[in-house]
């Protein structure tokens, strides 16, 4: 590991900030050339899913099928999803090939910020500020090769901002205080989280195919966006969940709906 610029160390690492620079590059010449696309746990963001499943042409539940696990996280309780590696002595990337990552232009996030690692705390998200460190991975060859470049840079050139952006709107459910107190072990919880989160195909059969849209109160344009558009369908989906797993009321149920639930309870 090389860094051209150390900056504060913070319990024994090097934090690097946004115009800290370090030394890596990652080509076809080097060596070790997908080593590192083996025998690894990578875990996919829901935004990574949407870039994925466009990026084959298949449905989320197709993708969702072929290529990944769930597992439940044991702290809070929601699902995880990781790509399925193969079955073979190496545990291979599904994507990989001698010649490269056959999805590259789609990678994920992991794959894309490698070989930094976000070291933000709630404290430092709050006020806005990034903190990485550099992967300390001894196999890699790409941190003896010339190109320097600043942290905000290699953001920047692996395509990075957009993912930032979904995953600030994703913590929205995953950091918030008030679901981080409770695991969550109901079922049908887990599943409502899975199916917004990653399923978003089906998830937009169950807006617009159940009785989603007899409930709430939407307007012709979001309706229009999340009929075609999969990040507003995202974005949408991360509403419903703050609504119906942390009872924020982000979403408006019809007067009609509400009128009648008053009555079934027996509330003037
Ligand atoms: S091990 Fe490092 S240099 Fe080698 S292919 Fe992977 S990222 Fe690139
Ligand atoms: S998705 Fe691509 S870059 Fe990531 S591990 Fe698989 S082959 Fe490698």
């Amino acid at each position: 590991m090389v860094k051209t610029n150390p900056s504060a160390k913070k319990g024994g690492l090097t934090v690097l900030k946004p115009a800290d620079k370090f030394r890596f590059s990652c080509n076809e010449g080097v060596e070790c050339f997908t080593r590192c696309c083996r025998d690894i746990t990578i875990f996919l963001t829901p935004y990574d899913i949407i870039r994925l499943k466009n990026g084959l042409n298949i449905s989320s539940e197709e993708f969702l099928e072929a290529y990944t696990v769930t597992l439940i996280s044991e702290e809070s309780g929601l699902p995880l999803v990781a790509l399925k590696m193969n079955d073979d002595e190496d545990r291979s990337c599904p994507f990989v090939t001698p010649q490269g990552c056959t999805i590259y232009p789609d990678r994920p996030w992991s794959c894309r910020i490698y070989p930094l690692q976000p070291e933000s705390t709630k404290i430092t998200e709050k006020k806005g500020k990034q903190y990485y460190s550099v992967m300390d991975v001894p196999f890699c060859l790409g941190f003896g090769e010339d190109k320097v470049c600043t942290v905000a840079e290699w953001i920047e050139e692996q395509g990075i901002p957009v993912y930032q952006e979904m995953e600030a709107l994703f913590k929205k459910i995953t950091m918030n205080p008030a679901l981080a107190a409770h695991k969550i072990t109901n079922k049908k919880l887990q599943e409502m989280f899975y199916m917004a989160c990653y399923d978003l195909d089906r998830f937009r059969r169950f807006v617009f195919e159940s009785k989603f849209l007899e409930m709430f109160e939407l307007d012709g344009e979001t309706l229009e966006k999340i009929k075609t558009d999969d990040v507003e369908l995202l974005k949408f989906a991360i509403k419903w969940l703050e609504y119906g797993l942390i009872g924020q009321h982000v979403l408006k149920v019809k007067p009609e709906v509400l009128a009648a639930k008053k009555q079934e309870l027996g509330i003037e």
